[in-house]
């Protein structure tokens, strides 16, 4: 078998050896002992890693980050309410969209691609929406990365600016959760959603969240056609409330081997802290922001404060250079600039996956490197993701040079390595 690519596309990420040992066992079945366990200790870990009021419910459901966009939409939101959306890239248009659907009426508030509307922009939006007659918005969603451009909003502001306006706050943390600090209590926020394949650091196929008391009660509270019956908060709640009473429940089978995993993860973030863990993705992110600087790519994001800590997203040298197609396999046919799709084939020859862009209008000029999860605990997996980079450069005739190489990878040498047990280890590709 060929030798395994490092995965570091934002999401699935590559997994811990503890969350792969779990995530490879027998399938329990969803009234198991040891399921049972795993589910209780889960739900009530993600309290503690939501840093979530003790009021707050969480959510674990098959599905995905998309399945719990639609989840939060479905139980807040019905036909014919204003709700404002914060749009810093593809996933807060997919927002939109599902809220549009729903039949919603959107106040859409957006910015140039790497761009974020600032708090005071979308206070000033709400207050010119109400001068001109408009009903009063009732929720307010916006995410908290967008893995499309690698920006990252600030939370907090938002989530006030929905409390003085009497509006759920909703924040899509697919990009972020247990990678960016989400302080959920102190801020007072209401729904903060996730998927498992991202700074978890499990496999894809959970969709993920916790909601506060308030959003709970809206739900209640809604009158008309209740949401899809999978989508249901309370059709769950019954379920999440006998697991985390350690008794097994039914409504619809449960991915158990990832409920195993999860309860491993959140118990690796845990042992090494929530507070450490935000921190280690921020000094990962810093010195790969300075590795990425001195190989001459620039981050989408259009301010220094809204470069996420999850993901690079990085455009190409602005002089990137014509290159004699025959010198580089990679290329198109009959192209002679090596393009950001170029670029991210000619990593993987390198044997590291990294990803293309995802906004069709810079799909050319820009590409994307996770960051998130055990690997931010693993200096020699970045330092090979950043080789492969610069090799990959140099090979599209976009290289910076041999010192400028050499100081790329001298920027991950401060990083500590996370101790991972031999006998946990051995289990690992890595
Ligand atoms: N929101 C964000 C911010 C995401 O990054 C993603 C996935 N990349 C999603 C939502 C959708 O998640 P999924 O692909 O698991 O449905």
């Amino acid at each position: 078998m060929a030798e395994r690519s490092l995965l570091m596309i934002p999401g699935p990420v590559e997994v811990s050896p503890g969350v792969l040992a779990a995530f490879s066992s027998p399938p329990p079945g969803h009234t198991a002992p040891a399921l049972i366990a795993a589910f209780g200790e889960a739900l009530e870990s993600m309290r503690r890693v939501w840093l979530a009021e003790p009021s707050s419910q969480p959510f674990v459901v098959g599905g995905g980050g998309t399945a719990a966009m639609d989840m939060a939409v479905a139980n807040l939101v019905s036909p014919g309410d204003r709700v404002a959306v914060v749009k810093t890239g593809y996933f807060s248009d997919r927002m939109a969209e599902m809220l549009r659907r729903q039949g919603a009426a959107t106040l859409e508030i957006g910015a140039e691609p790497g761009g974020a509307p600032s708090p005071g922009e979308v206070r000033e939006a709400l207050a010119a929406e109400r001068a001109a007659g408009a009903a009063p918005c009732r929720a307010l969603f916006a995410t908290h990365v967008d893995t499309s451009t690698g920006v990252r909003i600030d939370p907090e502001p938002l989530a006030r600016l929905a409390r003085e306006h009497g509006m759920i706050a909703v924040f899509d943390g697919v990009c972020a959760a247990a990678g960016e600090r989400f302080d959920m209590a102190a801020w007072d926020a209401d729904v903060y959603l996730t998927a498992s394949q991202k700074a978890l650091g499990l496999p894809p196929g959970l969709a993920l969240m916790v909601v506060s008391k308030r959003a709970l009660a809206a739900r209640a509270a809604r009158r008309g056609t209740p949401p899809p019956m999978y989508l249901d908060w309370e059709a769950w709640l019954p379920v999440m409330r006998a697991y985390e009473e350690r008794r097994a429940a039914y409504f619809s089978t449960p991915p158990t081997n990832l409920v195993l995993a999860l309860a491993a993860g959140l118990a690796e973030i845990e042992t090494e802290g929530v507070a450490a863990r935000f921190a280690s993705h921020a000094r990962a992110a810093a010195a790969l922001r300075a590795a990425w600087r001195a190989l001459g790519l620039r981050p989408l994001p259009a301010r220094e404060e809204l470069v996420a800590n999850t993901l690079s997203a990085l455009l190409l040298p602005a002089d990137a250079a014509e290159v004699p197609a025959a010198s580089s396999p990679s290329l198109p046919a009959g192209s002679t600039r090596a393009d950001a799709p170029a670029l991210v084939a000619r990593i993987a020859e390198h044997g590291v996956t990294v990803a293309t862009g995802l906004l069709p209008d810079l799909r050319s000029r820009y590409f994307r490197v996770g960051h998130m999860g055990w690997v931010v605990g693993r200096p020699d997996l970045l330092r090979r993701t950043v080789a492969a980079v610069a090799s990959a450069l140099r090979e599209c005739g976009l290289g910076a040079g041999e010192q400028a190489e050499r100081q790329a990878l001298a920027a991950l040498d401060p990083l500590p390595a996370r101790e991972t047990p031999a006998v946990v280890a051995a289990a690992s590709p890595w």
